[in-house]
């Protein structure tokens, strides 16, 4: 199938909206709202040269950052949720996106790092299609929620040159309680193993930058170190253990986190040196860890 052709399967998938694992058959393209909370317009809260990223994302000249208002999950914890909760954006044709990604890139950026994109997979693939053929060549950074469907990643296989998904849950009933879904961890691991299929082990070149591949992300929850145990065993067992892996320290606090008597707290140091000692157990040597 030609890109073209990929990209018009991706609105019409937009039709009676099955873009992501919900399938809330919603048509958007008639201006109706999902449950994520999109509609047929492109909103973007804010982009730009980003330098917190892990180290072969980043580089020295920062990650071109676009962050996408609203998301597909609702997560209790979320850090961004004047993002994607709240819905705090602007809205951006086709053509202005792409003329934000050939902007970042006259920055100098080693990527463009296209934050909770999944609901607007239909307008990015365009969106980069049309900055690609105006002269955008640097890697496109797909950094999702790893709640993904197959079907869709297969059709952005051109668009994308390395997936950051997260491993959130290997507990359906922890993904439920937290984030609203009850079949994240199938519809995740299916969605590593695609990207892993299609762009492999993370390639970092002679100048330490990322070129293409899947890099992991699995930040630890407190309370929750089951979870993060199992996260990491099928990494291992069922991927890689070369896969590269950002372990994150940083939960705090957030939206609706007290709600949960285990999230109201800050992650504890013990909980994260047992999440790190794990990892190394199971030899998983690639990847980044934060300070606690
Ligand atoms: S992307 Fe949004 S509208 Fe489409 S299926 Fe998912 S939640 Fe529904």
């Amino acid at each position: 199938m030609s890109v073209e052709a990929k990209i018009k399967k991706l609105y019409s998938m937009a039709d009676n909206c099955e873009i992501c694992p919900r399938k809330c058959r919603v048509k958007r393209n008639d201006g109706n709202i999902g449950l994520c909370r999109a509609g047929n317009k492109i909103f973007i809260s804010s982009y730009n040269v980003h330098m917190g990223e892990e180290p072969p994302i980043t580089g020295e000249k920062g990650s071109g950052t676009i962050f996408f208002t609203n998301c597909t999950l609702k997560c209790v914890f979320c850090q961004n949720y004047p993002i994607s909760q709240l819905g705090n954006g602007r809205e951006v044709s086709v053509e202005e996106l792409s003329g934000i990604m050939l902007g970042l890139q006259k920055k100098g950026v080693h990527n463009i790092n296209l934050v909770t994109p999944t609901h607007y997979s239909a307008q990015i693939a365009k969106a980069v299609y049309e900055a690609k053929n105006k002269g955008l060549n640097i890697p496109i950074v797909f950094n999702c929620s790893g709640y993904e469907r197959v079907e869709v990643l297969e059709l952005l296989e051109d668009t994308v040159d390395i997936y950051l998904p997260d491993i959130k849950y290997s507990d359906n009933a922890a993904a439920y309680k937290y984030s609203g879904v009850k079949d994240y961890v199938e519809v995740n691991r299916a969605a590593l193993k695609e990207m892993v299929r299609q762009k492999g082990i993370l390639k970092i070149n002679e100048n330490s930058i990322a070129e293409s591949g899947v890099l992991i992300r699995h930040m630890v929850l407190p309370g929750n170190i089951r979870n993060t145990k199992k996260s990491l065993d099928f990494i291992a067992n069922e991927l890689s253990t070369e896969t590269f892996i950002s372990l994150m320290a940083q939960y705090h606090p957030a939206y609706k986190s007290s709600d949960f008597e285990e999230l109201s707290g800050s992650l504890k140091t013990d909980e994260y040196k047992e999440a790190f000692d794990y990892l190394r157990e199971l030899n998983l040597e690639n990847g980044w860890q934060q300070e606690i």
